[in-house]
């Protein structure tokens, strides 16, 4: 397990909708048809409260191009000033 940052592993996957850096955004990305479209994560926060892990939306998402609800995931990305 050498070269593996296990503290920073554990980080991530408790990384909560609080605990995401404010210059962060949340894209949604379809695993069928590669679409990706934005997330509005404060809205998500205010719904489901800043302490809902990122990675337990996954399951959430369905692509709003083709539907699709398997396999979807999260980016997470630095939004441009
Ligand atoms: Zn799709």
């Amino acid at each position: 397990m050498k070269h593996i940052d296990i503290n920073q592993a554990k980080r991530n996957i408790r990384a909560t909708l609080g605990t995401l850096e404010e210059w962060y955004v949340l894209l949604g990305n379809c695993y069928a048809c590669e679409h990706i479209g934005m997330l509005d994560r404060w809205e998500l926060q205010r719904r489901l409260g800043r302490d809902t892990r990122i990675k337990a939306l996954e399951v959430m998402l369905a692509c709003t191009k083709c539907g699709n609800r398997q396999f979807n995931g999260f980016c997470i990305a630095k939004q441009k000033r």
